[in-house]
C-alpha cells in the first residue's frame, strides 16, 4: 500500500469522466487500497479514483463504519432531499451547502467481481453522490446554490 498524491482544485483531470473498470485484477485492487490509505491518512469520508489521477469508476468512503468500496457505482433510486455542508479533499478549506438526495440506492461491484446493491440515507447518501459527481468531472462547488441577494 502507498499513499497517492491527491489532485487538487485546476488539476484538469478532476474535470475528466471517468471509465469503467472492465476487469478487478492486482492493480485495481492495489489502487482501492491505496485510495483507502490516503483518504484515512487525509482525514477524508470519500474519495474517488481521479482524485489521485486514475481515471476509473471506483470511489471509497468510510462514514464512520469501516471502509466501502464501489466499483462503477450507477444510481438506480433516489428519494427526498438534504441541504448540508460539504468539503472535499481536492478542495482544502472550501465548505458549502449543498443540496443532495436523502436516499439514494447504488448498484456496484465489490472486489470480487460480484454485482450488490447498496442503500444509503443522510450522510452516505451525500458522500455517495459527492463520490459519483467525480467520476463525471463534477465538483461540489459546481452546485452549490447561488442565492440571489
Ligand atoms: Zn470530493
Amino acid at each position: 500500500m502507498a499513499l497517492r498524491n491527491i489532485r487538487l482544485e485546476d488539476d484538469p483531470i478532476l474535470r475528466k469522466k471517468s471509465r469503467k473498470v472492465a476487469e478487478i485484477n492486482e492493480r485495481i485492487k492495489e489502487v482501492v487500497n491505496d485510495m483507502i490509505e490516503t483518504m484515512y491518512e487525509a482525514d477524508g469520508v470519500g474519495l474517488a479514483a481521479p482524485q489521485i489521477g486514475i481515471l476509473r469508476r471506483i470511489i471509497v468512503m468510510d462514514v464512520g463504519k469501516g471502509p466501502i468500496v464501489l466499483i462503477n457505482p450507477v444510481i438506480i433510486k433516489t428519494a427526498g432531499s438534504q441541504i448540508g455542508l460539504e468539503g472535499c479533499l481536492s478542495l482544502p478549506g472550501v465548505n458549502e451547502e449543498v443540496e443532495r438526495p436523502n436516499y439514494v440506492q447504488v448498484k456496484y461491484f465489490d472486489l470480487k467481481g460480484r454485482a450488490k446493491v447498496i442503500e444509503g440515507e443522510e450522510l452516505l447518501a451525500r458522500a455517495i453522490c459527492h463520490e459519483i459527481d467525480h467520476l463525471e468531472g463534477i465538483l461540489f462547488t459546481d452546485k452549490v446554490k447561488k442565492e440571489i441577494i
